[in-house]
């Protein structure tokens, strides 16, 4: 008789601190409902982009040599550079270049390489199409100027953590007239003015 009373009351007892525990969690899931959500609101806000960003590749038709060095410096040998001898100038002439997304690993290789500059790494990421063809863009398609989420009227832009003023830590609230973490190039010419 009296063991099964005190297994009772360590059941109860049990019970009670089992309570507590589930309470105190529920408290700290409460509070986190108290908080302001940090979710980025795609595709009505985006994060910029990093400088660095290895997004979609822009060409300049005008500026390449057809040395074919992308070529060589890809993992996959993947820039297409179809260029025609010229035998009155004696030089390369280039004819079309492409580049196949589809299959691109946005490694930057080819823009690290390239010795004349005229490829670069663009912002832009959005690139999905209905299509795998699509995905190979000709040098019509590279040389169009990027999107940049900063001028879509329709787009709230957003810092990265990175970019974001000393101490605050959500984008979403930034202090009036902060600027981005990092001085710009005129304040870095300014302080080296002077102190020289
Ligand atoms: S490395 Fe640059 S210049 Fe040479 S073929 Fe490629 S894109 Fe043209
Ligand atoms: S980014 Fe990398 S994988 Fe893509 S074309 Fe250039 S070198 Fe090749």
């Amino acid at each position: 008789m009296f063991s099964i009373l005190k297994q009772v009351g360590d059941y109860a007892k049990g019970t009670v601190e089992a309570a507590k525990y589930i309470g105190q969690g529920l408290s700290v899931t409460f509070d986190h409902m108290r908080r302001r959500p940090v979710t980025v609101q795609y595709p009505y806000e985006k994060l910029i982009p990093s400088e660095r960003y290895r997004g979609r590749i822009h060409f300049e038709f005008d500026k390449c040599i057809a040395c074919e060095v992308c070529v060589r410096v890809c993992p996959i040998n993947l820039p297409v550079v179809d260029w025609e001898f010229n035998k009155d100038a004696k030089k390369k002439e280039l004819k079309h270049y492409s580049i196949d997304f589809g299959v691109c690993i946005f490694c930057g290789n080819c823009v690290e390489y390239c010795p004349t500059n005229c490829l670069s790494m663009t912002e832009e990421y959005e690139l999905a199409a209905y299509d795998r063809h699509e995905l190979n863009y000709d040098n019509v398609a590279l040389g169009r100027l990027p999107y940049k989420v900063t001028q879509d009227p329709m787009v709230t832009p957003l810092r990265e953590l990175g970019y974001l003023p000393k101490g605050v830590i959500s984008p979403h609230d930034l202090p009036e007239g902060s600027q981005r973490a990092g001085k710009r190039p005129e304040e870095i010419i300014e302080e080296a003015e002077a102190s020289s």
